[in-house]
């Protein structure tokens, strides 16, 4: 079964047609780069996605279930995990404390987290914590970590919740070149492993064709093509309309 499907997404913003009939399909384990440039409507195709906003027309259908009116965290517990484009950490806790809390919401535990939480799901955050390489620095607090290991802490945070679908909008902003190409690696690694789709976007022309399966290009609000990174560096269209050369 296909793991998502969005077709025909439209949204307007007062008279700006941000998205316009943008469709698309993503497989288990498959890494699909959103790319296009500023105002494109990336963005706003994820919220759309994920539930943040409420599409004027078109279906998002996860594993066949259309996804459209559902509150973002009824989307977030059928299996949609988002990372956000400023990381988001609990600075003063400790790096397998945020995971712990991760984990712990999860559970719907939240309200009564923090008695347990020294003890509780410790091994499982640490577990998830190795994925990311970030074991070592467990007991460190976020506030400490460099900007590049926050994001790891993120994504072991997202994958607590065992998502079928990653959504990560420019998961590498403010990130070094050499950073970038790891963390999407890392993240592809995961993907594989976990039979997890991951949507994202990213400017980085070496990471994108480097680590994405497939490619799809949004410009002013319409998708211009998709296809393999080889297909989408040959389209004379996207070379003309995003590529610049
Ligand atoms: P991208 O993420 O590709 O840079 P966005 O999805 O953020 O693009 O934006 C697409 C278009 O929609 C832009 O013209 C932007 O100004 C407009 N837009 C996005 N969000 C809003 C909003 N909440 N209100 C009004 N216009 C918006
Ligand atoms: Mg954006």
């Amino acid at each position: 079964m296909t793991l998502l499907q969005v077709q025909s997404l439209c949204k307007t913003f007062g008279g700006v047609q941000a998205v316009h009939e943008v469709s698309f399909t993503l497989q288990a384990g498959e890494l699909l780069a959103l790319i296009g440039p500023n105002g494109a409507g990336k963005s706003t195709t994820f919220n759309m996605v994920g539930g943040q906003l409420q599409p004027d027309h078109g279906r998002v259908l996860l594993n066949a279930e259309n996804l459209v009116g559902l509150a973002p965290r009824a989307i977030w517990r059928k299996g949609v995990g988002r990372t956000f484009q400023i990381a988001q950490t609990f600075a003063s806790l400790t790096v397998v404390e945020n995971v712990q809390m991760a984990l712990l919401s999860r559970d719907q535990r939240i309200f009564s987290w923090w008695q347990r939480a020294n003890a509780h799901r410790r091994p499982d955050a640490l577990a998830l914590l190795a994925q990311v390489d970030m074991a070592a620095q467990a007991d460190r607090p976020c506030s400490e970590l460099a900007y590049g290991d926050v994001k790891r802490v993120e994504l072991a945070i997202a994958l607590a919740h065992d998502p079928q679908l990653l959504l990560m909008d420019e998961p590498t902003a403010g990130m070094a070149p050499g950073e970038r190409v790891a963390l999407m690696q890392l993240t592809r690694q995961l993907a594989k492993a976990r039979r997890m789709g991951v949507l994202f976007t990213e400017h980085s022309m070496d990471v994108v064709f480097g680590q994405a399966d497939r490619v799809a290009v949004l410009v002013r609000g319409q998708l211009l093509a998709e296809g393999t990174p080889q297909a989408i560096r040959d389209d004379a269209r996207v070379q003309q309309a995003y590529l610049g050369s």
